[in-house]
């Protein structure tokens, strides 16, 4: 198919941003993008599909989620993070999420996705096998990340069992739009020997190593601790944790050596603003890591801690905040946030060789965006609108490796209408709330010291 978008934003460097685009679509990859006085001789069978008022750009990429807490959306706000994770959120994972609900909950959270104009993800969860299928089925790309700690979890209720269903996911995850990857919860949750034994697994297989790490004050204070005073990123050095395949999620709370730390390894950081908001864990130094070339992505953490998967809004808090941060509206740029959403996000799973930008050869990866609504009117730069203006509702078309998985705003061959039922039925039969009164984990009070 040709797309004839009014604008076309390509995150290419060498292409820029156009006005009267031109995309041909092959199959799963992109033969062309550019100039529409360019476009090669067509097929005879080429559909044609002019948007004149759309704006055209890669699919967004969520590097940060946990999509089957869509289960637990507005189940608990406005708490601190370790009361939130401690008294609400682990006891109503430890009733819920079974590996039907998780299904559910995967499949939710991936309708949002997509229609909200994401295209590929980082998922960390339990039963990670389950929510990569839901994503091959509806034709989400992704990393899909297995979940280990030392405390009890779905699917894992006797943690020295985690082990063995990482190294199935690992072994046999791979294929098709969808990849698996290792996710170790964090330093508190996770021993040494937890944390080295999944690194060394995520090597072994060559696969990206998710880690949250340096999120709120408490976890550095816990840290400097348990670990001869080192901050969370030093006793992840100490650990032999950091290289270009790890990711760290959130390290927000980094001295100016934890960022020359990080830039030194190669590690990606994905940055979940709106969830630091919600739980006042603090304000990443996207600055910082910028000017040390850090890899840098966006996420949205989970539902249960946003409580949405919308990367339009996760952009315009993060440019936003970045601002008042720092006082100086210059700080982080339109441009820049939309980098991070795109390019930094396929870079930091490394996928950056095939997606996140539009280009010849690239995956069909893509977005068109209404601009006939009042709030794109007028439009002198179509970055700002997608920033600042324009909402995951806006979204109208999209396609995964060239397939159409969204169109006139509506998702494709998927039964939405069922899929919110089933959920709203998973839900309510299990009475979440009432977890409230069950035992509560202590995270971070068992573990041994000496990181
Ligand atoms: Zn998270």
């Amino acid at each position: 198919m040709l797309l004839l978008p009014e604008w076309l934003v390509t995150m290419d460097p060498a292409a820029g941003t156009l006005r009267e685009g031109a995309v041909l679509v092959e199959g799963p990859r992109i033969v062309y993008c550019g100039s529409r006085e360019g476009v090669p001789e067509l097929p005879p069978e080429t559909r044609v599909l002019e948007f004149p008022a759309r704006i055209v750009l890669p699919g967004l990429v969520n590097a940060h989620t946990h999509l089957p807490m869509t289960l637990l959306r507005g189940l608990a706000d406005d708490l601190p993070l370790r009361t939130w994770l401690e008294e609400r959120i682990v006891p109503a994972e430890a009733r819920l999420m079974t590996p039907e609900a998780v299904g559910a909950g995967a499949r939710l959270g991936i309708a949002e996705l997509l229609l909200g104009g994401t295209t590929c993800c980082a998922d960390g969860y339990f039963h990670e096998p389950v929510v990569l299928a839901a994503a091959a089925e509806l034709g989400l790309r992704g990393v899909f990340a297995q979940g280990v700690l030392d405390f009890p979890a779905p699917g894992a209720p006797d943690p020295r069992t985690a082990f063995a269903a990482l190294r199935d996911h690992l072994r046999t995850g791979a294929g098709g739009l969808q990849s698996p990857a290792v996710f170790a919860h964090s330093l508190y949750t996770c021993s040494p020997a937890t944390l080295r034994r999944a690194k060394a697994l995520a090597r072994e297989f060559g696969r990206r190593f998710f880690i949250h790490v340096a999120e709120t004050a408490w976890e550095s204070d816990w840290c400097r601790e348990h670990a001869d005073g080192l901050s969370p990123v030093a006793a992840l050095e100490r650990q032999d944790l950091l290289d270009g395949d790890t990711v760290l999620v959130h390290a927000v709370h980094v001295s100016p050596a934890d960022a020359d730390l990080i830039a030194a390894h190669g590690c990606a950081v994905v940055i979940n603003t709106e969830s630091n908001l919600k739980l006042a864990s603090g304000v990443a130094p996207v600055k910082a890591y910028l000017e040390r070339g850090v890899c840098l992505a966006l996420g949205t953490d989970g539902a249960a801690s946003n409580n949405d998967l919308d990367l339009f809004g996760e952009m315009a808090t993060t440019a936003r905040m970045q601002k008042l941060a720092l006082g100086d509206p210059a700080a982080v740029s339109a441009e820049v946030v939309l980098r991070l959403a795109t390019v930094g996000g396929a870079q930091a799973l490394g996928l950056a060789a095939t997606t996140g930008a539009l280009r010849a050869g690239y995956e069909a990866d893509l977005i068109a965006v209404r601009t006939d609504v009042p709030h794109a009117c007028p439009l002198y730069d179509p970055v700002s609108h997608l920033v600042y203006a324009a909402s995951a509702s806006d979204v109208d078309l999209v396609l995964v490796a060239g397939q159409v998985r969204v169109q006139r705003g509506t998702l494709v061959g998927v039964p939405l209408g069922e899929l919110m039922a089933r959920v709203q039925a998973l839900t309510q039969t299990c009475d979440i709330r009432a977890s409230r009164a069950e035992p509560k984990a202590r995270l971070g009070s068992t573990r041994p010291v000496g990181l």
